[in-house]
């Protein structure tokens, strides 16, 4: 049976209408959902019984369960087990401007990226909507405050599980329901090139983010493999479309792994390749995980790095360091939980 977090507020409009009722049930029952967090249909007490009896014949209110928190002064990390047995993570981080949640959007990844957990574990199955959209609950429920951005920057490749990453859009913006503005909403992709041109299409305005991690096609085919199926000349290109088609601005993402892209000669090279781009650079500190080997850039090395960029006048931060001790990397709580 489907679970109705998976439903659209349209959805639901289409479906009340099918069975002869109003469509204003649909907003009652996002309220009872989205606003009021009922955990079955019996609670929903304005809704008459036989209504309800429908509902259940059709939909159920199904959980993921929460199994651990690892919690830290800015950070919080969540493990779950979804209803196959299967597990993910979502990183809750406390900010000046608010409370960011990470979900993440499959379990595993395809994308085979050296340097990454998820990666490592390949992909088991796709993240349904209602999976994603109940990290938010969950989390929301253990924290006890809304939560106000979320980045699809957990496990999985969520343009790799595009249908159910924009129906997950859909829920969470909708007014009625848990109403996450579309510009708080951030995605990232390793840059499959059709799914960023359609995504151009999609009517809602969230903001992109590339992992690029290296500025040329030799240091990215060792590290991404999907960069031989998208090669950066490309992906660039499509990008510079994608601002001049959106007026939005990219983030790249660029993880410092020492010895490998971290040289004063990639960094000029970086520059290079974005100069005159509606971008900012988002350089992160590795977090090493004990199976793969990559080691993080020493921190004179990234500060160096910074430097040169800042100094090319192109936007550039160094993300804060969160929760490198309770295994915040994308992908480390699941591959410890099940001794992967
Ligand atoms: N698949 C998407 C989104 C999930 S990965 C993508 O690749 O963009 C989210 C980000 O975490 C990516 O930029 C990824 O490169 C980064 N990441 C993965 N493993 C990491 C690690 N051990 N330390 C720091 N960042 C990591
Ligand atoms: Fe997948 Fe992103 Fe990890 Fe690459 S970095 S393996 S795309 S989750």
């Amino acid at each position: 049976m489907d679970s109705i977090y998976n439903k659209t507020y349209d959805e639901l409009i289409k479906y009340f209408e099918s069975i002869g009722e109003k469509k204003f049930k649909a907003t009652q029952v996002f309220e009872w959902l989205y606003l009021k967090r009922v955990k079955s249909f019996d609670e929903m007490s304005n809704i008459k019984k036989d209504i309800i009896d429908e509902l259940k014949k059709e939909f159920v209110i199904k959980n993921i369960n929460l199994d651990k928190v690892e919690r830290d002064v800015e950070v919080n990390k969540y493990l779950f087990t979804l209803s196959d047995g299967n597990h993910i993570e979502s990183v809750l981080m406390r900010h000046d401007y608010g409370t960011s949640i990470c979900i993440s959007s499959q379990v595993g990844c395809n994308m085979g990226c050296h340097f990454c957990e998820s990666g490592r574990l390949k992909k088991v199955r796709d993240l349904t909507a209602g999976e994603m959209v109940e990290q938010i609950l969950k989390v929301e429920e253990d924290i006890k405050i809304r939560i106000t951005h979320v980045v699809i920057m957990g496990i999985g490749e969520p343009f790799d599980n595009f249908d159910n990453f924009k129906r997950f859009v859909e829920i969470i913006n909708y007014q009625k329901g848990i109403n996450i503005g579309s510009r708080h909403i951030t995605v990232s992709t390793s840059g499959i090139i059709p799914k960023i041109k359609e995504f151009e299409q999609f009517p809602y305005q969230v903001n992109l983010a590339i992992s690029l991690h290296a500025p040329n096609d030799k240091i990215r085919n060792e590290l991404m493999p999907i960069n031989k199926v998208y090669p950066i000349k490309d992906l660039i290109k499509e990008l510079k479309n994608y601002i001049k088609i959106t007026n939005r601005r990219v983030t790249f993402e660029y993880i410092l792994l020492d010895g490998i892209n971290d040289t004063e000669m990639c960094a000029n090279e970086l520059c290079n390749l974005v100069e005159g781009m509606n971008c900012y650079i988002n350089l992160i500190p590795y977090n090493e995980t004990n199976n793969l080997g990559y080691k993080r850039s020493k921190k004179d090395t990234i500060s160096k790095f910074y430097d040169i960029i800042k100094k090319r006048k192109i936007n550039v931060t160094i993300r804060r360091e969160f929760g490198t001790n309770i295994s915040a990397a994308c992908g480390q709580l699941r591959s410890k939980k099940e001794d992967l």
